[in-house]
């Protein structure tokens, strides 16, 4: 640190003693960015590396918890992680993949830019990682998501050139959390900064495939290491060169340096944020690949109808909880033993790991069908015929609900209803006699 930061060594060291940045970002999937202002109890500056993102009060502990964060109104994201989206620059309608998704920070980033219109991929290939992707991306509300758990190699090269921009957020040495966490900094060793610059080599060049001529791929670390930054870049460069650097949309930071990669002058194009520039630390650089057209020809995944009875018991569901046998988004249909609502134009899904493509509208079981907790997580309220509408200053039945505990609903209601707080749905219960019981997922009770 002390050659790359040469006069600025001494303020990298002092930051080094600081605490470290802390961050929100507003999911604008479940609310408006001046009603969740005016709700949230901490004081909230803007980030200036990307849009809904505010730096937090360090001493702003323990908003897991809040019931807020249960609802999906917001992402706990380290203000400079999220610049790599703004340099990614989804726009409403694009495919997106995003190949390394886990815990999921960038892919409801992405999903909330999409507004619900277009298709993001999540893969992450660590099987226990990808649960935590999935919850995140159930949390937050998203429609229009596929999570996988995938090899990059086998991902890409099955949905070759089906995306028009694809994120690679690499596995790397960390040295950007070491403030943060650490624990990080005791695993670090510049062999492993040698074995994970290979690691995102053969990443990245999967990932080339995945991009339609013309689309977008985003490179992005959080460790200062140029051998896993620059270097990886120019590498990558030499082997392909039908991609060339290009500027993004995020100008923040500093410019990215060509003498700590191969000395192309098109590297400065990149931008680096170290601690003085107001985030934890990031490498971000955008390629675009040549040509033109649209996404490759591909098999067009067509879901299993649903038959005889199972229909009827999905639509009776649909009635009980919308008022209406057609869902309010999606296009209802069956994978494996559950009904789904599925997005428009997803590609055949068979043999890539996947392990949720939509929203998982209800689980079959004999003779009925058991609404999901993600159902409700991805509706409005004022789609569902029932709501129990708490806000924050019902600080007991929050409390309660959040624990697994039974509410007090009016006597009248009957089956199912969603739960919300200040507008957003949190969960749901079965409602009879006067009571709502729990349906609240126990692995996600406090
Ligand atoms: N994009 C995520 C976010 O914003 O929440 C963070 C991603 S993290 C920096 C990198 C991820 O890559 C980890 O979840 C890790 O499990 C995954 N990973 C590890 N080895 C990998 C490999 N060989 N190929 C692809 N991904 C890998």
């Amino acid at each position: 640190m002390r050659q790359m930061l040469d006069g600025e060594y001494p303020a990298f060291l002092n930051c080094m003693k600081q605490q470290p940045y802390r961050a929100l970002r507003i999911n604008t999937l479940k609310c408006e960015e001046p009603a969740f202002q005016a709700m949230f109890p901490v004081p909230l500056t803007p980030s200036p590396f990307a849009a809904h993102s505010y730096y937090l009060p360090y001493e702003a502990q323990g908003l897991g918890n809040s019931p807020l964060h249960h609802a999906g109104a917001f992402y706990l994201q380290e203000p400079s992680a999220a610049s790599a989206v703004t340099m990614l620059d989804p726009q409403p309608g694009e495919r997106i993949l995003d190949l390394c998704a886990a815990p999921g920070g960038k892919t409801t980033q992405i999903a909330a830019l999409l507004q619900g219109e277009g298709l993001v991929w999540a893969n992450e290939v660590v099987g226990s990682r990808a649960r935590t992707l999935l919850s995140n991306v159930e949390r937050m509300g998203v429609r229009n998501a596929v999570v996988s758990s995938c090899h990059p190699q086998k991902l890409c090269e099955r949905l070759a050139g089906f995306f028009d921009r694809v994120l690679v957020d690499a596995p790397c040495s960390g040295e950007g959390m070491f403030r943060k966490n650490p624990e990080a900094a005791q695993e670090w060793s510049s062999a492993h900064v040698e074995a994970c610059a290979q690691r995102q080599q053969m990443i990245l060049q999967s990932a080339a495939q995945a991009v339609r001529p013309g689309g977008v791929l985003v490179y992005s670390t959080c460790t200062y290491a140029p051998q896993e930054n620059e270097q990886v870049i120019s590498a990558f460069l030499q082997h392909h060169p039908d991609f060339s650097l290009e500027p993004g949309p995020m100008q923040n930071g500093r410019t990215a340096v060509p003498a700590w990669g191969g000395g192309e002058e098109a590297l400065s194009l990149a931008r680096r944020i170290f601690p003085m520039d107001g985030g934890e630390g990031h490498f971000v650089a955008r390629l675009r690949r040549q040509g033109e057209g649209e996404a490759a020809g591909y098999t067009a995944f067509v879901p299993d109808a649903l038959r005889g009875d199972e229909k009827k018991q999905t639509d009776e569901l649909f009635v009980q909880l919308f008022g209406a046998a057609a869902p309010p988004w999606g296009e209802a249909g069956r994978f494996q033993n559950a009904v789904l609502l599925f997005p428009h134009g997803l590609p055949e899904l068979t043999g890539l790991g996947v392990l949720r493509a939509g929203v998982p509208a209800g689980e079959l079981k004999k003779g009925r069908v058991e609404p999901e907790h993600a159902l409700f997580m991805a509706a409005k309220p004022e789609q569902l015929r029932q709501v129990l509408a708490l806000y924050l200053s019902d600080t007991d039945a929050l409390q309660a609900f959040l624990h697994g505990e039974e509410l007090s609903v009016p006597e009248s209601w009957k089956g199912y209803a969603g739960v919300a707080v200040q507008g957003m749905i949190l969960g749901f219960g079965k409602c009879s006699g006067g009571r709502l019981k729990n349906r609240y997922p126990k692995g996600l009770r406090l």
